[in-house]
């Protein structure tokens, strides 16, 4: 019987290219989005994996829509792929609360509650896989994302932590901490800006999804059951 993977933010960017990965390799995969209900049906239409939108912040949608990804695949989700996130940049001297809430409800909060909702059945099942993605800037910080880099730093201790309380019942959980990957959230920068990045990539250029994608893709693997709690990051050697 085919593992069923479920990944947030999965209609666009690097979700769009972890599930079809995931798909191309034989998971059965349901996708999450918000709310760009096009970009949704173009994904699904392209690819054949059915798309369900709910807030990932809100835990009690979240409860309804992993009810409703189990029911459509017809079992209880083995692979988990938190990736749904949010910028809203500003300097802290700036920022108001409302954008500090919403990013760190949108990218950490969302990781509680899609993990508090299936890790129980993996735990039952004495088997599961879930890779958090964090962010370069979660490890080294970043200017204008005190927000951004709170939330994404909070994914790796999380991470650590459920690790440990999983460990002996089967179920791996993992980190991957990109550099910047070329999707919809990178093209919201300036071009100046953009060759300024640029020169600071030693390997000279934007990650792809599909780099990133393959490294969930050996995270979720059955050969890699002894790695737990780590963080790994695909970002063109920028930080070591
Ligand atoms: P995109 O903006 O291209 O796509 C984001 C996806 O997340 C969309 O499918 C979007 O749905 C979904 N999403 C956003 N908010 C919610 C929500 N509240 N509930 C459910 N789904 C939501 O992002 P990227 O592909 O660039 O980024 C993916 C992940 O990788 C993020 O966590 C990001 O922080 C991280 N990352 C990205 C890097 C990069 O360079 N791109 C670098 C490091 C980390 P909808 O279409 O409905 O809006």
């Amino acid at each position: 019987m085919k593992k069923i993977a479920l990944v947030s933010g999965g209609t666009r960017g690097i979700g769009a290219g972890i599930a079809k990965a995931l798909n191309n390799a034989g998971y059965a995969v349901a996708v999450n989005y918000n709310s760009n209900a096009a970009a949704a049906q173009s994904f699904s239409k392209e690819t054949g994996i059915p798309a369900f939108s709910w807030d990932v912040a809100d835990f009690d949608a979240c409860e309804a829509g992993v009810m409703t990804v189990c029911s459509a695949l017809g079992g209880d989700i083995d692979v988990l792929i938190n990736n749904a996130g949010v910028i809203r940049d500003a300097m802290l001297h700036k920022m108001d609360p409302a954008s500090w809430r919403f990013v760190l409800e949108t990218n950490l909060t969302s990781v509680f509650n899609m993990c508090r909702i299936v890790v129980p059945k993996m735990r039952e099942k004495q088997y599961g896989r879930i890779v958090n993605i964090s962010s370069i800037n979660g490890l080294r910080g970043q200017v204008g994302q005190t927000n951004y880099t709170a939330a994404k730093a909070g994914i790796v201790g999380f991470t650590k932590a459920l690790a440990l309380e999983s460990a002996a019942k089967g179920i791996t959980i993992n980190a991957i901490a990109p550099g910047y990957i070329s999707t919809d959230m990178t093209e919201t920068i300036k071009s100046d800006i953009l060759e300024q990045i640029v020169d600071t990539i030693p390997v000279g250029r934007f990650g792809r999804v599909d780099e990133v994608a393959n490294a969930v893709l050996f995270l979720v693997g059955d050969t890699a059951a002894f790695i737990t709690g780590m963080v790994l990051s695909i970002n063109g050697g920028q930080y070591m």
